[in-house]
Parts: C-alpha cells; structure tokens; sequence
C-alpha cells in the first residue's frame, strides 16, 4: 500500500503478455498491431503501461492529442512509433514532425499547415489520411479527396502518405452490421480512388477490437486495439460470438487490473438507524458495517450506492447508504473477523472470488471502456506479476 493514498491499483505484467500472445490468434500475419493507450491507457496509466507493451514486442502506439502523445514519446524507446488519431493543435505540428510522431489529417486546413510546417523544419511529415465513410464524425468527405491527392502528389518530398484510415460507427453491436458494411464499400472504393490516382500508402486501417474481431478482412495492414489487450472483450456480444465460434466457454483473455484498498474502521449500527447521508438506507436489524476510503471522487461511481459489492477476506459484501466522495460502507455482519487495515477489492479476485469490471460496471451503467478510463490519474499503479 502506497502510504499517501487510500487505494491503489495492480497492473499484471503477466496478464498483458498472455494477452499480446493471445492476440496473435486472430490477427493475420504481417498485420502490425498499434496499441490503443488513449484516456490514460484505459485507466491503466500510461507511463506504466507502455514499458510493459514494449517488452511484449509492441512497438506501435495510437493515442488521441498531442499531449498523450508526449506521455508516450517520454516514454517508449527509440524505435517505436506514436500515432494521434485526434486533435493537435497546427501550433504543435512542428514538434510532432520534429519527433516523428505521426498524426492523423482529416480537413484541409490541417493538411495545408501540416505541409507548411514540414516545409518550414526541412523534415517529413508522415500522415495517416482518414476518410469519412459513415460515422459522420471526422475524417474527409468523398468530394473532398481529389484535392487532397492532388496536394500529396506534388508534395511527395515533404508530406509522406503513411496511412489511409478510418473508424467504424460501433463494430461491437450486430444492430449496427449494415451501416458497418456500407462504411467498408466506401472505405473499398476510397482505397481504388487512391490506387487510380496513382497513390501509395503505406499502410491501410480501419479495425479496433471488435472490427479485428468480427471483420478480419479489414484487419489490412495495421489495427488499432485497445480495450482487448487490457483483457476485455468490448462488450458481450462480441465476446460470446466469439466464445461460440472457438467453441470455448470462458474469456481466454486476462484482466490486468486489480484494484484494492483497505478498511479504514469498523463499527456497529443499532437497528433502525440510518447509514451514511440522508435515509437512503436504513439498519432493519443490529449490523456491523466497515468503512472504506474509496467514494465517487475516485472512481467508485455514485450509481453504486447500495447496489455496489467488493470483496474482504474472501466474500463478498454490498455497499450499504449512498457511495460519498471519498468513502463508502459496506455491511458485514456476516463476516467474522473484520479489522481495520484488511484488504478490500473493489475490482479483480480474492481468494475464490472476483469482481470483474464488466459485472461492477453494469450495477454503475457504465460500460468498461467508461469505468476504466475515470479511474483517476493519480490513483498509484503498481506493476505485479
Ligand atoms: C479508441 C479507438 C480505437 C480502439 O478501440 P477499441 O474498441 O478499444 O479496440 C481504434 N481506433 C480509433 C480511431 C479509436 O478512437
């Protein structure tokens, strides 16, 4: 335990490297594999979680601004690469030209300040051109793309077309299949305009987790994986189509995360007296409650107010009275020896049990991808086995 904080998070080292290694069975081979460290790493922490890919021999990092792409260049090595597949600000192309660091560009505003820069600096800029296929989100539209051929044809010396890219309107949810489709018809027909224009990218991508997954075909040269090589499915219908088709029974992925704190105080609460603020939960008989210093300001989401569960000595118990800012409590009556100082999970196992994220974000409404990501940033990680 990290004297300064109230809880703290356990990263496994070996958890991520059965991952990377699992990953391997279903992407095709050749096809690089950028990770996904947006938002943190997924709560992880970026700093932490970077070295830990590195050893597992990645060595291709996809994040969403300038600033998480300074995190990651301060800390891979020299040969591996940063991609921002959202905002930089055109202030910062310079440095992100300077440092190799590669960035998405999808309007025209941000292709012509990138050329300037690159000009300015004497040095390449290497750009991934994404296209706009149907999320309606970013990337640019069909008519758009003669002009920006056009401008990467004469610029050749200064811009390099290092990717064509673009982003599926949710691959995780069968109810989205035929707008998925329609995106990769355009997505084919933008890949014939670039070829007829004499282009050559070096690098086609489309797919995260699910679309790796469900769309191996536009697996093509790269894919971006987030969620997955944290040891998530993105939801569970991906998991169990997956689970289906390998004729397997249990995620053969493994969670990285753990999160643990410890009991601050235990006491005792008379019956028909109220727990915690207001009346939200009243004792109906003699209980013995334990306090721990985990509330919403640190993740533990106020949805969780007498619905959460966490884990000490072994079982399970339920958050009883509205989850405050930094504390909650939980009734253990029915647990025999409980003291200040013991282990509390919140997320992960202990002894038999676990509390996966996945179960714990359905009783909070928020899907994994959320819950990981508001784990706040000051929170410690430690890297165990
Ligand atoms: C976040 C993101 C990904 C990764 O998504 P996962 O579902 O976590 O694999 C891939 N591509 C883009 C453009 C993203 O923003």
């Amino acid at each position: 335990m990290k004297i300064y904080h109230t809880s703290y998070l356990e990263i496994s080292k070996s958890a991520l490297e059965h991952n990377i290694q699992y990953l391997k069975n279903f992407i095709n081979d050749g096809v690089q594999i950028s990770s996904v460290v947006k938002g943190n790493a997924y709560g992880h922490g970026l700093e932490v979680f970077v070295p830990l890919a590195e050893n597992c021999g990645i060595n291709h990092f996809s994040v969403f601004s300038a600033d998480e792409a300074l995190r990651v260049h301060n800390s891979i090595s020299e040969n591996s690469t940063v991609m921002i597949m959202g905002l930089i600000n055109n202030e910062k192309l310079e440095w992100a030209i300077e440092n190799n660091i590669e960035f998405y560009v999808f309007e025209p505003d941000r292709l012509e300040k990138a050329l300037e820069a690159a000009k300015r600096i004497g040095k390449i800029a290497k750009i991934h051109i994404e296209v706009e296929t149907g999320m309606n989100r970013t990337g640019f539209a069909m008519n758009q793309l003669p002009a920006v051929f056009q401008l990467l044809k004469n610029n050749s010396s200064h811009l390099c077309f290092k990717g064509l890219c673009t982003h599926f309107a949710g691959a995780e949810n069968i109810a989205n299949y035929y707008r998925i489709k329609k995106q990769q018809e355009v997505f084919r027909k933008v890949i014939k305009k670039v070829a007829a224009a004499g282009l050559n990218p070096e690098q086609k991508h489309t797919a995260c987790s699910a679309a790796a997954l469900r769309y191996p075909k536009f697996q093509m040269d790269m894919v971006r994986l987030g969620i997955i090589q944290y040891g998530f499915f993105p939801n569970k219908e991906i998991l169990i189509e997956y689970l289906t088709k390998k004729k397997e029974n249990k995620n053969p992925l493994q969670r990285l995360i753990t999160w643990k704190s410890r009991v601050m105080d235990v006491k005792k609460v008379k019956t028909g007296e109220f727990v915690g603020y207001g009346t939200s939960y009243l004792a109906n008989s003699d209980i013995k409650i334990a306090i721990i210093p985990v509330g919403y300001a640190h993740g533990f989401s106020r949805n969780l107010s007498n619905q959460g569960i966490v884990l000490i000595n072994g079982q399970r118990v339920s958050v009883v009275g509205t989850v405050s800012m930094n504390m909650i409590t939980v009734d253990v009556t029915y647990i025999n020896s409980v003291e200040k100082g013991d282990e509390v999970v919140l997320v992960g196992k202990q002894g038999d049990l676990e509390i996966s994220v996945s179960s714990f974000s359905e009783f909070s409404e928020q899907v994994n991808y959320e819950l990981l990501t508001r784990l706040p940033e000051n929170l410690p990680r430690l890297v165990v086995d």
